[in-house]
Order: C-alpha cells, then sequence, then structure tokens
C-alpha cells in the first residue's frame, strides 16, 4: 500500500532523514519508534507532503507521492493526526471538523456526506458530542486528542499516520485512543503510529520501526521485539 524507498529530507542545509525505506501493507499498522530528534515526526511530514525539502520516493497504492503537495495527499487517501494536536482554538468543534472534511474525491466510491462523517465521528467520540459548541481551547487535552483524530477522519483516510497521540494524557485517555486504533483497525483503516508508549506500539502494531539519527536502524515483528527488551533499550533507552 505504502512503500518508502531511499527517502532523504533536509531543513535547510541539515539533513534530518537519510535513506529512510519502509513498507506498509494494506490493512498494517507500524510503530514507528526512536528517541526524540529521531527523525519520526519529518518521516511522517515527509510522506504528507507537508515537508517538502526532499529526496527519494513515496510510492502510495502504486502512485508516487514525493513532490506532491499535502492537500493532494490527503486527497489520495493519506491524513495526518499531528503532534500537539493543532486544534484551531477559536474554532468550535464543529467548526473543527467541518475544516477537516473532504467532500467527493477523484475517484471516490465510499463518498460520505458531511452529516454522515459527523454521526460517523460522533460515534465514536460520543464526548465530542457533549461538546460540539464549545471552541477548542475549551477542551480537555484528551478532548483535543480525540477532536484531532476525528478531523483526520474527514478526508475518510485508508491511511492514518499518527504522531504522538497520546502525549502528555491522562491513563484513562491512553486506555480510550488505545481502543479507538483498534477500532479503526476493524474498519481497515491501515495506521503508522509514531509513539513514546512502547506498550501500546506492542499491543497494536504488526511490525515494529525503529529510527537513529534520521535512519531506519531496527525492523521486526510487535512480539520480537516485545519478547527482547534489550532492543528496545538500545534504541530508546528505556
Ligand atoms: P521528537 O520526538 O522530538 O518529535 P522526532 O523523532 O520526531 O523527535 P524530528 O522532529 O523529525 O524527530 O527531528 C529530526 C531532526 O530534524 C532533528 O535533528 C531535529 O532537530 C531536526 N528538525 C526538526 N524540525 C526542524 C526544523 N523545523 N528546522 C530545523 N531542524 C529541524
Amino acid at each position: 500500500m505504502l512503500t518508502v524507498s531511499n527517502l532523504d529530507s533536509f531543513y535547510g542545509p541539515s539533513q534530518a532523514l537519510r535513506r529512510v525505506c519502509l513498507a506498509l501493507e494494506e490493512g498494517e499498522t507500524l510503530a514507528l519508534l526512536g528517541r526524540n530528534g529521531a527523525g519520526k515526526t519529518t518521516t511522517l511530514l515527509s510522506i504528507m507532503g507537508a515537508h517538502r525539502q526532499i529526496q527519494g520516493s513515496i510510492k502510495f497504492q502504486g502512485e508516487e507521492l514525493a513532490g506532491m503537495p499535502a492537500y493532494q495527499v490527503l486527497q489520495r487517501g493519506i491524513g495526518l493526526v499531528p503532534e500537539g494536536r493543532h486544534i484551531f482554538p477559536k474554532l468550535t468543534v464543529l467548526e473543527n471538523l467541518k475544516m477537516g472534511y473532504i467532500g467527493k474525491k477523484k475517484g471516490d466510491i465510499d463518498h460520505r456526506s458531511f452529516e454522515q462523517y459527523l454521526a460517523y465521528v460522533l460515534d465514536m467520540f460520543p464526548r465530542l458530542e457533549q461538546r460540539i459548541k464549545n471552541k477548542g481551547n475549551q477542551l480537555s487535552g484528551g478532548e483535543q486528542q480525540m477532536l484531532a483524530i476525528a478531523r483526520a477522519m474527514g478526508s475518510n483516510p485508508r491511511l492514518l499516520m499518527l504522531d504522538e497521540p497520546t502525549e502528555g494524557l491522562a491513563p484513562v485517555i491512553v486506555a480510550r485512543i488505545h481502543e479507538t486504533i483498534e477500532q479503526l483497525q476493524r474498519q481497515k483503516v491501515s495506521m503508522l503510529l509514531v509513539t513514546q508508549e512502547t506498550k501500546l506500539a506492542f499491543s497494536v502494531s504488526t511490525r515494529i520501526l525503529f529510527m537513529e539519527k534520521g535512519s531506519i536502524c531496527y525492523e521486526g515483528t510487535a512480539q520480537e521485539v516485545a519478547c527482547q527488551p534489550e532492543i528496545s533499550k538500545r534504541y530508546l533507552g528505556v
């Protein structure tokens, strides 16, 4: 479904990614782990077309995405829940959801109206229905994260990339996000997950990729990595 080959990424003169290669099959959840500054966010932003100083190939369902702007990548069926949520603070929950909604896309066989999308996300996160008229800056961190995921589902993505979706959240909300990921998996949404929560990564992912200094340095099944704590210790220091 997604094949990234020899992806290099730059911030001005400094190189953040070096020959990153990864492949994700339809229906799969991959976790991308690594220390701060390893290059995880840059990988997601580069795939999304939100960071464009890149070289290499990013193929999604057979189509080359490298060089495409983010709105076109979104239309091809990739969504991003960004690190830090990036909720519009002065807009209400409903308005934030409207910002994420994309109507009919080229070749879309499962087109949904805004009302259908709204019903879908409010069923997923009933809490957002109670907060529908509240502004983004009136929400708790957990509610903002739910809204960020709900908004990213507005383009009906086949691949959802989540960047630190549990960062700074209470254990009860982490458990709720965990359930949401499993719910999306049942709906056959493929996922690329960046997280510091190794337990979450081991539980929901098929494979784990570790990054170090801008490159993928280790890849294994979740079971292999979970059974060998020395691997996580080496690449995460935990
Ligand atoms: P974190 O968990 O801290 O977000 P990360 O693994 O997601 O870490 P990135 O944010 O992708 O890492 O950063 C990769 C490298 O790129 C780091 O060396 C970082 O300092 C650098 N970098 C990231 N954003 C910028 C930027 N806007 N300008 C310059 N350098 C950047």
